[in-house]
């Protein structure tokens, strides 16, 4: 893991999360406005803005997006779009990125929605054309794409690629770059500084943390890029509820707690779990026998609350998951209440029956560890 420092933007991770987006301070005003319910704005004459209809801005939706750009990017100008999910905030970048005619090189093992999206770019006229995160497969059919989509560590098979060199044999190319930077979080990669045009997240997981909201964010440097992809929210309408946006922005006050505690107890737990013998396929990108670890080391900040596995067979599996008391049988990960699921349910990953996606929250770890012990010596039978 890089060690962090105070960095760009003068600060830690933990002190710029508190702080991050905070307006100056006003007398007798709260210290995190509360949110604007507003469909519509006073807006007597032209309407030069800031603040003109609902779906266009909001003054929750700006503090919270100042929020995200000075995680993403301490101490540089950029631009964040809050978006009404991580889907929307997808769709977003590569709907507005792309016309017909274009080449766009998604990764094959990435977000079980993404092949959705795939059959739609594709209906749009869009060449769409996978690879596998793994070994940066991706290169191998970067030729004459427009956009690279990267998703790194990948979800669930936690495979990662070099966000470095994908960037720079893209641009070369004159592809635009966007990451999938969910499962990171801004505290555990930085995609821009890593060389992509655009980090984009779910922060439905990992960034809020509590399982309560759906939320997604688009970053990017370049206003011209940043100005199409608002243009998109406003054109289809994918706009967060101004509660969602003030949640979200209190959550980030925590983040760096939550995934602080939530990364060294997944690393325990990859530990623990690499002793069973009934558990295979072990993957955490923190773990220093994973096949991805020293890539990630060179380019994550923090490994992250996720852990897979694969455990017998589908019944095994069940039982464990039933066996478990801290641990919601859920889909989703980040959030500060363990989750886990047997992937396979859902059909669509290419994982085996046994497989589970383990989320690590934020309890005690001693506890996770013997509930996670427990359950699994009950599995055994
Ligand atoms: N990207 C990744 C890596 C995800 O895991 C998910 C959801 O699980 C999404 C995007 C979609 O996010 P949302 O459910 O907020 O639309």
């Amino acid at each position: 893991m890089n060690e962090e420092g105070s960095g760009a933007g003068g600060y830690g991770d933990g002190t710029r999360a508190v702080r991050a987006g905070l307006p100056e301070p006003v007398k007798y005003e709260p210290t995190l406005p509360g949110p604007v319910f507003a469909a519509h704005f006073h807006l007597p004459g032209d309407p030069t803005g800031p603040y003109t209809y609902g779906r266009d801005e909001n003054p929750t939706w700006t503090h919270l997006e100042r929020a995200i750009g000075e995680l993403e990017a301490p101490g540089e100008s950029v631009e964040t779009i809050v978006f009404a999910s991580g889907m929307a905030a997808i769709s977003a970048v590569l709907l507005s990125q792309l016309k017909a005619g274009d080449v766009a090189v998604l990764p094959s093992d990435g977000y079980q929605a993404l092949p959705l999206l795939h059959e739609q770019m594709r209906a749009f006229g869009i060449e769409v054309r996978t690879a596998p995160t793994g070994g940066d497969a991706q290169l191998s059919v970067l030729d004459g794409a427009r956009l690279l989509w990267i998703e790194t560590p990948s979800n669930p098979g936690l495979d990662v690629c070099d966000v470095r060199r994908l960037a720079r044999v893209a641009h070369e190319g004159g592809a635009l770059v966007a990451v999938d930077n969910t499962l990171a979080t801004p505290l555990g990669q930085r995609p821009l500084e890593l060389g992509a045009d655009f980090s984009v997240a779910s922060d439905t997981k990992g960034m809020t943390g509590h399982g309560d909201i759906l939320l997604g964010h688009v970053t990017c440097r370049d206003p011209q890029r940043a100005a199409q992809v608002r243009r998109w929210r406003k054109i289809a309408g994918a706009i967060p509820g101004p509660m969602e946006a003030w949640l979200a922005h209190r959550s980030l006050a925590t983040l760096r707690l939550r995934i602080d505690r939530q990364c060294a107890t997944a690393l325990t737990l990859a530990t623990t779990l690499a002793e069973r013998s009934e558990v295979t396929g072990l993957r955490y990108p923190g773990l220093p026998g994973d096949p991805s670890h020293a890539l990630a080391a060179t380019q994550m900040r923090r490994f992250g609350p996720v852990v897979s596995f694969v455990l017998p067979d589908k019944e095994w599996a069940e039982r464990f998951l039933d066996a478990l008391r801290l641990v919601d049988d859920a889909t989703s990960f980040g959030g500060v209440r363990s989750t886990a699921e047997r992937r396979g349910r859902w059909g669509g990953d290419a994982v085996p029956e046994g497989f589970v996606r383990f989320s690590v929250g934020a309890e005690d770890p001693e506890d996770l560890i013997d509930d996670v012990l427990r359950a699994l010596d009950k599995a055994a039978g």
